[in-house]
């Protein structure tokens, strides 16, 4: 039988297990949520690696239900990618290590008492949202890494860049959520909204949008490593409209690509570019397990 904590702490929609621990740690008078977890009897990778038994011992310490806390798990499948909050996200296109954050969200956790510190949102952890869906600022990257706390104790890798709140109000940038990014964000919510979108995997959804857009705005000639966040930003809302169109927006984007090459034109990489690197190492990662 495991006994809750004395202190508890609300779990915030959308947030990863060891963000949670991180903030019942410090409720709980721990400053590192690893020192928290082992005298628990489990290891902080645990949570972030998904494994059951870990997750079923935090859900009791923190009298939350398990089907809730499991809502944000982000754990390793078998097959070289991430499951994040339910999406399957491919490893290279999510980001754990890097410290990454809405300064607004952060603000409003440390200023309500019930939550106990600021808690990570799964959403932050997909490059293709790059502002937050609730506050429309742009999300803040930090540089800064500590090697004692490792990558996923949030809360104490906040509390340790020291910032208050008029720090935290000058990092807000405001920035419009695109139609791509409310779209990722509500999938990850659990929520259906398109049926086309719904179908396709969320990679190819996120980064499917970003390729289209880059093409239909920049030419097939351009290299996205050579683009800004602010024009891969713009490019994913562009993308994201002509999904949305379906296979009529498909068929024009490629209508347009045939006629900038001059009619006919053979399927070569010449004329189809950076969509047509996306398709192979789209297909590579996938087919190798
Ligand atoms: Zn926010």
């Amino acid at each position: 039988m495991i006994r809750r904590l004395p202190i508890l702490v609300a779990l915030v929609a959308g947030e990863p297990p060891a963000s949670f621990a991180s903030r019942l740690a410090w409720a709980n008078g721990l400053s590192f949520a690893s020192e928290f977890c082992a005298d628990q009897g489990f290891a902080l990778q645990s949570l972030a690696d998904g494994e059951e038994g870990a997750l079923s011992i935090l859900a009791q310490l923190g009298g939350v239900d398990r089907a809730k806390l499991l809502r944000g798990l982000v754990t390793k499948t078998s097959t070289g990618q991430y499951l994040v909050a339910g999406q399957l996200v491919e490893k290279r296109w999510i980001t754990r290590r890097r410290l990454r954050f809405c300064p607004q969200c952060v603000a409003e956790d440390i200023a309500a008492s019930a939550v106990g510190g600021a808690a990570q949102r799964c959403v932050w952890h997909i490059p293709s949202i790059r502002a937050c869906p609730q506050h429309g600022c742009r999300l803040h990257e930090d540089d800064s890494y500590s090697h004692s706390r490792g990558p996923h104790d949030f809360a104490g890798r906040i509390r340790d860049l020291g910032l208050e709140p008029e720090q935290l109000e000058q990092l807000v940038v405001p920035q419009a959520p695109t139609g791509l990014e409310s779209y990722l964000a509500r999938r990850m919510a659990g929520e259906r909204q398109d049926r086309w979108l719904d179908d396709l995997g969320f990679g190819a959804v996120a980064l499917g949008a970003e390729i289209l857009g880059i093409v239909d705005l920049f030419g097939v000639g351009a290299k996205p490593k050579f683009l800004s966040e602010s024009d891969k930003s713009q490019a994913g809302a562009r993308g994201f409209e002509i999904l949305s169109r379906g296979e009529l927006g498909l068929r024009d984007l490629l209508g347009a690509i045939h006629r900038d090459a001059g009619s006919p034109v053979s399927l070569s990489r010449r004329h189809y570019g950076c969509l047509f690197n996306w398709l192979e190492s789209h297909t590579r990662t996938n087919m190798n397990p």
